[in-house]
């Protein structure tokens, strides 16, 4: 919870606020999450206006999951905008949609758990430029820059490609569609 009574409700009066609070569970998405009692190491502003006090600042959280691209480990933090304006309860405005002050303290967490969900991105990589796995073998490309495949051509496909070398000799070298 956040205290706003220093502001005194007086229109422009301001207060910089810096804590560290504790990840809630469910700070996830697919592949990707916040995880439970990480830190999230929170820098705002409150300033107070007409109708309530605005929140306006970042949150710093520690993300981990799984690279879509080469499935490997991803450990990485995510620095989070927030923008909130909390009204006075008592002002009169009753709106879902707007958060409301519990008397002089703010309950941060819905909008924190908020932005951090939106933020998460939805194809998380290890790094910006992973290149993934390999096609042919699925090995991991960034431990393996240099990867390549000896052209392995199964025994059988070589006996099939003489038969159509074979064939195709004595055939005009682009052969239309087939007339019956
Ligand atoms: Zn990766
Ligand atoms: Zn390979």
């Amino acid at each position: 919870m956040l205290d706003t009574r220093e502001l005194g409700r007086r229109p422009g009066s301001q207060r910089q606020v810096s804590r560290t609070e504790w990840a809630p569970t469910g700070l996830t998405i697919d592949m990707l999450g916040v995880p439970e009692d990480s830190e999230l190491a929170l820098d705002l502003r409150l300033e107070a206006v007409m109708e309530g006090v605005l929140v306006t600042g970042t949150v710093r959280v520690q993300v981990e999951g799984q690279c879509v691209r080469c499935l490997g480990g991803l450990d990485d933090s995510l620095v989070v905008d927030l923008l909130e304006l909390y009204a006075y309860d008592d002002h009169g405005v009753e709106d879902d949609d707007v958060s409301q002050l519990e008397g002089d303290l703010i309950d941060l967490q819905p909008a924190v758990r908020d932005a951090v969900v939106l933020a998460l991105p939805f194809n998380p990589t290890c790094r910006p430029d992973c290149p993934g796995l390999c096609p042919s073998c699925g090995a991991r490309l960034a431990d393996d820059p240099g990867h390549t495949h000896a052209e392995e051509v199964d025994p059988r496909w070589v006996v099939l490609h003489q038969m159509v070398a074979e064939a195709d000799q004595g055939k005009p070298a682009h052969p239309g569609p087939e007339k019956e």
